[in-house]
């Protein structure tokens, strides 16, 4: 099948593109994060999925950012959930739904998420977020999939966030003082 694959990050992704195209699977990358709180950060995170596309042999599409659209669809109102909250789901939702629009304009059969990698994101609250019938429900956490993704971006030396993307979630993570929560760093 011809598979857009939603790369919420290129370490993500990278546990997920060896299993679609074991699979059999056709893989495109779909590079649509406009969550992320600053173009540059944008810019750092596309840069580490394009080296993955290159690396794997498997095409890129960017989605144009447009952090702006994203605060009043998804976290007008909700700026204050904790992470895993309705916030997020919000987000999931956002991605998804263009997601699944570009997957339809372009002739993709199916399309899935790498969300699903990360421990701290719920793979059935990801699940929920998008009802189209092209939505692939593969849940790349199984099978050790985070540690899949930890070893493949080390040895490909694939740039690393740590925090999840929003500015909510960098504040949070400058709180519990894993990063600095200046936006310019
Ligand atoms: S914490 Fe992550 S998943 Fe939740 S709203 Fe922010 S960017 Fe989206």
């Amino acid at each position: 099948m011809k598979v857009l694959l939603h790369a919420c990050c290129g370490p993500c992704a990278s546990a997920c593109v060896p299993r679609l195209v074991d699979e059999g699977h056709e893989v495109t990358l779909f590079f649509s994060n406009s969550n992320i709180d600053t173009a540059a950060e944008f810019g750092r995170r596309r840069e580490a999925a394009a080296r993955l596309a290159e690396n794997d042999g498997v095409g890129i599409v960017t989605d144009p950012y447009d952090h702006g659209a994203w605060l009043e669809e998804a976290a007008r109102g909700f700026e204050d959930a904790p992470e895993r909250g309705e916030r997020c789901a919000r987000c999931f939702r956002f991605s998804l739904k263009r997601a699944a629009a570009y997957a339809a304009a372009h002739g993709y059969d199916a399309f899935a998420t790498s969300l699903t990698v990360s421990p701290h994101k719920v793979s059935r609250t990801v699940f929920a977020a998008s009802a189209d019938p092209r939505f692939m429900h593969a849940d790349f956490k199984k099978k050790d999939g985070f540690k899949l993704s930890v070893k493949r971006s080390a040895e490909l030396g694939l740039y690393r966030q740590s925090y999840c993307g929003c500015e909510f979630s960098r504040q949070a993570a400058a709180k519990n003082g894993i990063i600095s929560g200046n936006k310019d760093l």
